[in-house]
C-alpha cells in the first residue's frame, strides 16, 4: 500500500474480474516490468507490495476497465486460471497470491463489528481504528485425497468441476476438525468408504478466490462406492490403462495423479 512514485524497476500484477494483464514477448507471455505502471491507477485503487518477482518488487491493483487485446496485440486480460498455461510457473503464482490480496482488500474495507472503514497496517494486515481489531486476508483450508486400491484409483467428478474430467475427493476442513480428521469425514460422506495409510503429498494455494489444497494418499480399507449424489455424479476405481479424462497440470490432483502414474506414490 504506496504511492508508486519512485522509478525502480516493477513486477505488475494488473487485475480487472479476476483477469490479469499479460504481455507478449518473444520468449511467450510475462507480466509487465518498468518502472511505472503500465496501466493509469485509477483513483480510489490501492497499489499493494506484494513481495519479489526476478528479484524486484511485486506489486498489484484493480483497473475498472479490462485492457483490450487478444492473441495478437502486445498485451491482453487472461483469466487467472488460464494465464497458468502462458506464464513462467513463478509470475502466475504470484498473479494467485496478487489476486488474494486484492480480494482481501475489497472485502475488509470496513470493520465487521464497529463498522468504520480499516486502515492498512501492513502488506497482509487491516486494523479497525476503533476496536482494534486486526484483519488478515481469510484462506480456507481444503483437503483433497488420492485413494488406492490395488493397482487403481478412485476417481469422481463432483457437480462443482468445471469439465468433464474426473478428479479426486475434496472437501473444506470444517472448525474443529483436524486434517486428516477431515479427509476420513470427507471420503465417508461423499464416496462411503474407509480409508487407512493416511499419508500427506503436498499443498498448494488454491486463489479460486483464497483457499489452499493440502493433498493426502490413502489406501481403501472397506466399504462399497455409495455416492453422495448433491456432491457427486460419477466415482469408480480405475487402473492406469482405463483412465478417464483427468484434471489439468493446474491442480494438485494432476500432481497427485502424475505421481502415482509414474509409481511414485
Ligand atoms: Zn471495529
Amino acid at each position: 500500500m504506496e504511492d508508486a512514485t519512485n522509478n525502480e524497476i516493477c513486477g505488475w500484477f494488473v487485475f480487472n474480474s479476476g483477469q490479469v494483464l499479460i504481455e507478449k514477448h518473444t520468449d511467450g507471455y510475462h507480466i509487465p516490468f518498468g518502472a511505472q505502471p503500465p496501466v493509469p491507477i485509477p483513483i480510489g485503487s490501492t497499489v499493494h507490495s506484494i513481495g519479489t518477482i526476478n528479484n524486484l518488487p511485486a506489486k498489484t491493483y484493480l483497473i475498472h476497465t479490462p485492457v483490450t487485446g487478444d492473441e495478437s496485440s502486445p498485451c491482453m486480460m487472461k483469466d487467472l486460471r488460464a494465464s497458468f498455461d502462458v506464464l513462467p510457473l513463478n509470475e502466475y503464482k504470484m498473479a494467485g497470491k496478487a489476486s488474494q490480496i486484492l480480494n482481501w482488500d475489497k472485502n475488509s474495507r470496513y470493520c465487521p463489528m464497529c463498522g468504520v472503514p480499516t486502515t492498512q497496517v501492513s502488506p497482509i494486515a487491516k486494523r479497525c481504528p476503533e476496536c482494534r481489531q486486526e484483519f488478515y486476508p481469510r484462506i480456507s483450508p481444503a483437503v483433497i485425497v488420492l485413494i488406492k486400491k490395488g493397482d487403481s484409483i478412485l476417481l469422481v467428478h463432483a457437480r462443482n468441476f468445471r469439465g468433464t474430467f474426473k478428479g479426486l475427493v475434496a472437501g473444506f476442513l470444517e472448525p474443529g476438525e483436524t486434517l486428516e480428521e477431515c479427509v476420513h469425514r470427507e471420503v465417508m460422506e461423499e464416496t462411503g468408504l474407509c480409508i487407512r495409510n493416511l499419508k500427506y503429498f503436498g499443498s498448494q494455494p488454491w486463489p479460486y478466490p483464497s483457499g489452499i489444497m493440502i493433498g493426502y494418499t490413502a489406501e481403501y480399507e472397506s466399504g462399497n462406492i455409495k455416492l453422495q449424489e448433491e456432491e457427486l455424479s460419477a466415482g469408480a476405481f480405475y487402473t492406469r490403462d482405463n483412465l478417464p479424462e483427468i484434471p489439468k497440470k493446474l491442480s494438485i490432483a494432476r500432481r497427485l495423479i502424475d505421481a502415482w502414474i509414474e509409481g511414485k506414490i
